[in-house]
């Protein structure tokens, strides 16, 4: 497959893919099926025809509105659509036509689901990160980053959340968010091995109090206002997956 055509099959792929994970992002906090029933409006509760129901297209076509109650569409329909198809895209061309790159498009699924959720509702369900944990160390017999290094991986990245777990009952004597970032944590540790791990969670937690700096700046919060931290590191464990290497080498460079 030439790079083109392969960016073109990815992201259309990461289209109808991106399309299911508005449904798995809109449920699962709600605790419903992903499966059943099938979509409908989040407003009127009118089942979906087929073509309202077209990645990009309908959302376009519809101006952003349900076609019958004529409520507004979220904007994150659209938003997650795109951002799956690119992710998937970029997932082809940094890991090229091989086993590996299916377990990187699930990972990359997981991690935009993990993404959303946290961010509107501050919480990353199990439902994701617990069989993600399961699904990354089988995957890693045979493939990068091989068992060991999975296992290494899955138990600093739990390791290092614990830790802050723990240091914050401490220090403030309330229970921070939960152990939903554990949990997370563990699952990108087993699907890209330790390095990649540490280096996830130095650029999360960069991204995280850049963004809190921000919103300090511009006033929209303040110290005790909560960050989805969860957000953060699936931006930054999507990043360490498609150029982690690159970016641990260029750091070493600095130091030769
Ligand atoms: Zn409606």
């Amino acid at each position: 497959m030439t790079d083109a055509v392969g960016i073109v099959v990815f992201a259309a792929i990461g289209l109808a893919v991106g399309s299911f994970l508005n449904v798995c992002i809109h449920r699962l906090p709600r605790g419903r099926s992903i499966v059943w029933p099938s979509s409908r409006c989040a407003a009127c509760d009118r089942p979906l025809a087929w073509y309202e129901n077209i990645p990009l297209v309908s959302y376009a076509a519809l101006r952003g509105r349900c076609r019958t109650c004529h409520a507004r569409i979220a904007l994150r329909y659209p938003i997650v659509e795109a951002v799956t198809a690119a992710a998937f895209a970029v997932d082809y061309l940094a890991i090229g036509w091989t086993p590996l790159l299916a377990v990187r498009l699930l990972f990359a699924a997981m991690l935009i689901v993990l993404f959303a959720i946290d961010l509107e509702h501050f919480i990353l369900p199990d439902l994701i990160t617990i069989p993600g944990i399961f699904v990354g160390l089988v995957c890693a017999f045979g493939l990068r980053p091989g068992p060991t290094d999975a296992a290494i991986g899955g138990l600093v990245g739990a390791g290092v959340l614990l830790l802050l777990f723990f240091a914050w009952v401490l220090f403030r004597g309330v229970e921070p968010l939960g152990l939903g970032d554990v949990k997370m944590m563990a699952m990108v540790g087993v699907f890209l091995g330790w390095k990649l791990t540490v280096l996830t969670l130095v650029l999360g937690s960069f991204l995280g109090s850049l963004v809190g700096v921000l919103v300090l700046l511009t006033g929209r919060g303040n110290m005790r206002s909560q960050l989805p931290f969860g957000t953060f590191l699936s931006l930054a464990a999507f990043i360490a997956s498609v150029c982690g290497d690159s970016i641990i080498a260029w750091y070493r460079s600095l130091y030769v």
